[in-house]
């Protein structure tokens, strides 16, 4: 299914141009608009699904599939020294295309960019809880 209001939808089916680097039947991956680094790509499947949850397993595995591809690919044409793989889902994970998309960030020295977390200090306990929280 497609959303004729996603602008993901319309680049992933070529109705908007893009700087695609790859299509298949399921996907297309393009260069990002507002890159982080050189290079930096999104996985787009042609279906529309909003995340993660709407996302069907196996579409997940093919996007991994893929993703791991092009990294091998765009390592050696780059010659980047690293990759992060990032996934947004929901607003509160800082997603703003609300179409499922994989960024695919390759990383040089002296990039600039800093792509993490503050963590948190938890106790034994506090894993416990959580823990028993997901699978208890
Ligand atoms: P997210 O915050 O995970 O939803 O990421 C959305 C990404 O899409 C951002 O990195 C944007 O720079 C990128 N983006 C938004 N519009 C376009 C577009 N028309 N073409 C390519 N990339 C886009
Ligand atoms: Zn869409």
């Amino acid at each position: 299914m497609k959303d004729v209001n996603c602008i993901f939808c319309k680049i992933a089916n070529g109705e908007i141009p893009s700087k695609t680097l790859y299509e298949d039947e399921q996907f297309r991956v393009i260069l990002d608009l507002g890159p982080a680094t050189k290079g930096h790509a999104l996985i787009l499947p042609k279906e529309h699904y909003a995340n993660l949850y709407e996302l069907p397993e196996e579409l997940a595995g093919e996007t991994m599939k893929l993703a791991k591809k092009m990294v091998v690919k765009m390592t050696e044409r780059l010659k980047c020294e690293g990759f992060n793989l990032i996934q947004n889902n929901g607003d509160m994970a800082g997603q703003t295309v609300f179409h499922f998309h994989m960024h695919m960030i390759p990383r040089y020295q002296a990039d600039g960019q800093k792509i993490g977390w503050k963590p948190m200090e938890v106790t034994q306990e506090e894993l416990e809880e959580t823990r028993n929280e997901i699978v208890g």
